[in-house]
């Protein structure tokens, strides 16, 4: 029978939902847009592999074999419910209830097919129950370290709390539809788990039951509609922005540090002075070295700072934040999505036109030069991050304007600086001076 109040109500919810979530995937989109152009397109079939191997098939995960496993299995069981859900769908749409279920209940295979996809989904889902509760006792009691840092207080352990709250609540619903379904038809179909729940209705009357299978129905769509506009907000973007990050991840072997053009052009003229073009009338703009803000940035760098799962693995392996240094990767990551977030909310307010604020990324505010400077450059942040993110590379970005624009540098690096200068090399010595000391 179809219910034209549920296809009217169901119609005005995925509205209301689709507006939301435009809003906010586009401003994600908008202010990632911000970045500075770099072109990221050249070897594609390597790009692929990548986002293959890495986004698809979790490879970087499995460095940490135990939340490589929980998270296979959350996953996993996220994807194939999904299928479950196209028939929620189907259903909200039409006006019908189990409308695949009615199209093939008069076909013994394809309702064993039927039957056994959602079984599937079910065996999955459990999977999906205990790897959530795993994940939220890591988190809440047995408070693994890098899960309880300084940056991790507030907002990011809520917003990650949400999501596995959020998971929990979809599963009851899923399982409380699927078991009232199937007591109400006096069992005439099976699935694997609500099958063995069904006992539970035992007693009850048809209208209890139909009112448990139609909050776990109407509960699990809202959750779903609900969670795709929350997405755009939380750091579980991930889901989606992994797959464009990891193919438009920098291909260059890691180590590799990209020269500044202005710098490459002037020691090319130190060393080849006549190759000096004449001199032009025409002012040449002002160079700025560096980033001071996320304008400076890259569009990559800003797509980084959203895709940032905030798992940690960077800083637990950073060895300035081992040795007690202030430094975190993942700070920094996600200093620069708060620092985006709060530039893209002021222009929003002002028209899209940028107005100065008087702050920066570089500061108090958000990341401080004790943080820059403790960086070693060693690669290792790159090298762990499973969605293949480069703090690194915004670091040197950073620290680049702290110097070259504010000569902002500890005394002994300025003097380092003025002996590669002047000396090509660290020393007070002059090259002629540099064996003195074999004579001794
Ligand atoms: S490159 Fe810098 S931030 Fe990354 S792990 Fe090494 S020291 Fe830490
Ligand atoms: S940068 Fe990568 S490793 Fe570090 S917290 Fe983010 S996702 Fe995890």
């Amino acid at each position: 029978m179809v219910t034209y109040f549920q296809i009217v109500l169901f119609i005005v919810l995925v509205v209301i939902a689709a507006v939301i979530a435009y809003r906010g995937y586009y401003r994600v989109y908008k202010n990632i847009k911000l970045g500075k152009a770099e072109d990221l397109t050249d070897q594609p079939a390597v790009r692929l592999k990548n986002m293959l191997l890495v986004a698809f098939g979790q490879k970087k995960m499995f460095k940490y074999l135990t939340p490589a496993i929980l998270h296979l299995m959350i996953y996993v069981g996220f994807v194939i419910t999904q299928i479950e859900l196209i028939e929620i769908f189907i259903d909200g749409f039409t006006g019908h209830h189990r409308i695949i279920y009615h199209a093939v209940e008069n076909h013994p295979a394809l309702l064993a097919i039927y039957v056994f996809a959602i079984s599937f989904i079910e065996f999955l889902s459990i999977f999906v129950f205990v790897a959530t509760v795993a994940f939220l006792t890591r988190r809440w009691i047995i408070k693994v370290p890098r899960l309880n840092m300084a940056e991790m207080i507030g907002w990011p352990k809520a917003d990650a709390t949400i999501i596995l709250v959020a998971e929990i609540y979809l599963l009851t619903c899923i399982f409380s539809m699927n078991t009232a379904d199937m007591a109400m038809h006096n069992g005439q179909y099976r699935f694997l788990i609500s099958g063995m729940l069904m006992p539970i209705f035992d007693g009850w009357s048809y209208t209890a039951m139909h009112v448990v299978e139609r909050l776990g129905w109407w509960g699990h769509m809202v959750g779903v509609l609900a969670f795709i506009c929350y997405l755009p907000y939380s750091k579980h973007l991930h889901i989606l922005l992994a797959f464009p990050n990891t193919y438009f991840a920098h291909l260059e072997p890691k180590g590799y540090i990209a020269n500044m053009p202005a710098i490459t052009k002037e020691i090319k003229l130190m060393m080849n002075p006549e190759a000096a073009p004449a001199v032009s009338d025409q002012a040449e703009e002002p160079v700025k070295f560096g980033a001071k803000d996320v304008f400076d940035l890259s569009w990559k760098n800003l797509l980084d700072a959203y895709a940032c799962t905030e798992c940690g693995r960077c800083t637990d392996n950073c060895p300035a934040n081992m040795t007690g240094k202030k430094l975190s990767p993942r700070k920094v990551m996600m200093d620069t999505r708060d620092r985006l977030e709060e530039v893209g909310k002021k222009m929003a307010a002002n028209n899209g036109i940028w107005q100065e604020d008087g702050k920066s990324l570089i500061g108090d505010d958000y990341i401080t030069t004790e943080e820059l400077r403790a960086c070693t450059t060693c690669n290792a942040c790159v090298e762990q991050c499973p969605v293949m993110i480069s703090p690194l590379d915004i670091i040197i970005q950073l620290r680049r304007n702290l110097i070259m624009e504010e000569s902002n540098a500890p005394a002994e690096w300025m003097g380092m600086f003025s002996n590669m200068e002047n000396n090509g090399a660290p020393w007070q010595f002059g090259q002629q001076e540099r064996l003195n000391w074999t004579k001794e």
